[in-house]
């Protein structure tokens, strides 16, 4: 007998759906609705996937949908399509995929926000306002972004991007008249052209016209870039293009480049048409942009990583920003790389998707190489800015004071002493990452991980940067009570210390997880930067990403060597990304910069084919390097990593895992082995990395992996993930 019934996602860490029966009533249900279903002791909220006429489940033994919670589906049928396939492709639970396509608070709330946002609005002449905003610097600022956006009007989420009170300033330019708040209107594409922008330079011009050719259909892209070689202009140009078809065009960027430039610069252009979507947004604002989206009343979607997996209304372009970075593939839970799902994305919605950078991963130039993406490149710097000159500094017969030699030291005297600024790169935070004592050899160990504690001199703690544990500096060594305590190797606070003693009276600002972790601090920083004459930087990664530095003309990087030798098979490809992004860093306004790498071994191949002939030369060294040790992308892996409070149960588990797998064909198994960190946060872990060079082979062995090991006797002890595709083998 045929029986309604209700297939359903829900976020729960199991493979399938759950089927119910229909409300009862009239109730229409359709795929894509959210709808409320008993389950366990309590209900749930999950998404309608399927509505079928029979359950393999006796009806008699199927619970009733208690509520439907949306009258139009949020999802369609075409989404849903693309999250199962991104589930199955990464062997995740397919309830979680789905409910991740949802704001965070429409899994938990049974009603949807009103989203219609409201608009600031100026309303007095722009001159006018200004001359009445002379002494109000923040209020100011409101007024030339809102008179230089189109319509002269903004939702509230682009004016934050000013940073600071942007409340306060917008009361008080209300209070004044100057302002007011209004409904959206949607943005006529036509009324953007009163905006000023630069003439695109010819190589510009020649990628904006091959991706505006493919408008409509699917094809792939590579724009390879140096920083500053106006890459963000062809994006902002194509959006434009995009707008004019009445489509949708979505732009992925990691988090930490999300800049308030960058935001500033898309607001300007396309106004209330941007929907700004990261992490940083609180629960209603950010369902409010999600709507938006969804609904096509934003039609330029502006965010990081999770923003792959949202409904977009008549989608018409994918943009991948700084496509080599790798914060876009999620290391927990759902773990899949939103460049990757982009270009998948693309394809389902027969649209071109366009991954841009400086220095692209070695994955999408192997495409790219290959024929598969078209190849779109800028070699000139945008404006006439020249590019840096990278030399290596040769340091091993040189004395280093806290990590920095006297020629580097020198150069930035000069630096500063021309009225410029220079900064300096260490990829590593705190004063230094080992306390050591010398007379008994004792040193910070973390109690939790095989890892030591980083040395916090001015928090006066010693701090575990993987579980965060911490305890207070010791005064005697907690072994032989010896007084001798000594701080091995430098991080970012100890060259800040350093530097501000050797050149005192000058501007010094640190930039690091440490120093910004409070909201907005980051760009209060900077500012303070863009504001001043000679100054100096000293920072991690996080100076290499998003911001311009004008003034910067010397750039000096501490601690290059570390990449050349590590066991992680990447790790050359990140070094020589990092140095790029931060020669990038240099030089942006009429002066050249210099970079300045100090290493121990200036003959080491690869820093010399980086420096002498660029990053391409060194992607296709590393590549036939790859290709040679068959690595990805010549080979397809995935990780299944295995954790427990005792040593040996991950291990015993993965090896009847392996047993249990027994011939698996083209696909190796390596391992199981304890993990690079094999004890971490108390818990002991252990790796089995299965790799191919068939993909469709090594998901075959996926599959039957995951339907074995919930199986095994040993799982019950052992937590354990799957990573497709990983980036880092921790
Ligand atoms: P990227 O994204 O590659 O780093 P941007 O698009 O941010 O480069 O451009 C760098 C700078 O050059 C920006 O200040 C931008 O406004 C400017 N710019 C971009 N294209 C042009 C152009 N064709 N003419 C003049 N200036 C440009
Ligand atoms: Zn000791
Ligand atoms: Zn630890």
């Amino acid at each position: 007998m045929k029986t309604p019934v209700l297939r359903v996602a829900l976020a729960v860490p199991l493979p399938k759906f759950f089927d119910y029966l229909p409300p009862r009533g009239p109730a229409a249900c359709r795929p894509g609705q959210r709808v409320l279903v008993p389950f366990g002791r309590g209900t749930r909220i999950g998404v309608v996937v399927e509505c079928l006429d029979r359950s393999e489940i006796p009806v008699e033994n199927l619970k009733r949908v208690a509520g439907v919670l949306d009258p139009e589906p949020l999802l369609d049928a075409a989404h849903l399509d693309f999250l199962r396939w991104s589930a199955a492709y990464y062997h995740h639970p397919a309830g979680e995929v789905v409910c991740a396509a949802l704001p965070a608070r429409l899994r938990k709330e049974k009603k949807p926000l009103a989203f219609r946002e409201r608009l600031w609005h100026l309303c007095a002449d722009p001159e006018q306002a200004c001359a009445q905003t002379r002494r109000a610097p923040r209020q100011r600022r409101v007024v030339e972004l809102l008179s230089s956006s189109p319509q002269r009007a903004l939702p509230r989420e682009a004016l934050n991007a000013l940073g600071g009170d942007v409340g306060g300033a917008l009361r008080a330019l209300a209070g004044k008249g100057l302002i007011e708040q209004t409904e959206p209107r949607p943005v006529s594409p036509a009324r953007l052209d009163g905006v000023a922008v630069p003439e695109l330079h010819e190589e510009q011009r020649a990628a904006v016209e091959a991706v505006a050719g493919a408008l409509g259909r699917f094809a792939p892209f590579l724009l390879e870039g140096v920083t500053g070689s106006g890459k963000t202009e062809v994006y902002l140009r194509l959006a434009r293009r995009v707008l004019a078809r009445g489509d949708s065009v979505m732009v992925l960027v990691p988090e930490i480049s999300l800049t308030p430039q960058l935001q500033r610069r898309f607001a300007e252009r396309f106004g209330a048409q941007v929907a700004l979507l990261h992490s940083a947004l609180g629960a209603g604002e950010r369902e409010r942009a999600w709507q938006r989206v969804r609904l096509g009343e934003a039609r330029v979607v502006l965010g990081t990583r999770s923003c792959v997996l949202y409904p977009v209304d008549r989608l018409g372009l994918v943009i991948v920003d700084e496509e080599h970075d790798t914060s876009f593939k999620q290391q927990e839970g759902f773990r899949y790389s939103a460049r990757d799902l982009a270009v998948i994305r693309a394809q389902r919605a027969g649209c071109p998707v366009l991954l841009g950078s400086a220095t692209p991963s070695l994955e999408t130039l192997h495409n790219a190489r290959g024929g598969r993406y078209h190849w779109l490149r800028l070699r000139q710097r945008a404006g006439g800015a020249k590019a840096p000159s990278i030399e290596l500094l040769d340091i091993r017969d040189q004395p280093l004071r806290s990590g920095l030699s006297q020629p580097l030291l020198r150069e930035l005297e000069r630096t500063l002493a021309r009225g410029e600024q220079g900064m300096v790169f260490i990829n590593r935070r705190g004063y230094a990452p080992v306390l050591a004592c010398y007379s008994c050899g004792w040193v910070s160990d973390c109690p939790r991980c095989d890892a030591r504690q980083t040395v916090h001199r001015r928090a006066g703690l010693l701090w575990c940067h993987h579980c965060g544990s911490q305890r207070r500096i010791p005064r005697h060594c907690p072994e032989c009570g010896s007084a001798e305590l000594n701080p091995l190797g430098q991080g970012t606070e100890q060259l800040e210390q350093r530097l501000s003693e050797q050149f005192p009276g000058v501007p010094l600002i640190r930039v690091d997880r440490d120093a910004t972790a409070r909201k907005g601090s980051l760009d209060r920083l900077l500012a303070r930067v863009r504001a001043a004459e000679a100054a100096l930087l000293v920072g991690t990664q996080m100076l290499a990403k998003g911001h311009h530095f004008p003034r910067v003309t010397l750039v000096g990087v501490v601690d290059a060597d570390g990449g050349l030798f590590s066991a992680d098979f990447r790790a050359p490809e990140r070094l020589a990304q990092l140095l790029v992004q931060v020669a990038g860093r240099a030089g942006r306004g009429e002066r050249p910069g210099r970079v300045l790498i100090q290493t121990r071994y200036p003959e080491h191949p690869l820093m010399q084919v980086l420096v002498r002939e660029g990053y391409d030369a060194f992607a296709g060294m590393a590549l036939a390097e790859r290709r040679e040790a068959a690595y990805p992308p010549f080979t397809h892996q995935a990780l299944l990593r295995a954790e427990a409070g005792d040593a040996e149960a991950p291990l015993a588990l993965l090896r009847d895992l392996v047993e249990a797998l027994g011939e698996t064909g083209p696909v190796s198994l390596w391992g199981p082995v304890p993990a690079p960190m094999a004890r971490r946060v108390g818990r002991y872990r252990a790796h089995l990395l299965l790799q191919s060079e068939r993909r469709a082979e090594l998901h075959r062995v996926l599959d039957r992996l995951g339907d074995l090991l919930p199986g095994l006797p040993g799982v019950r002890r052992v937590r354990w993930s799957l990573d497709v595709d990983p980036v880092d083998s921790y």
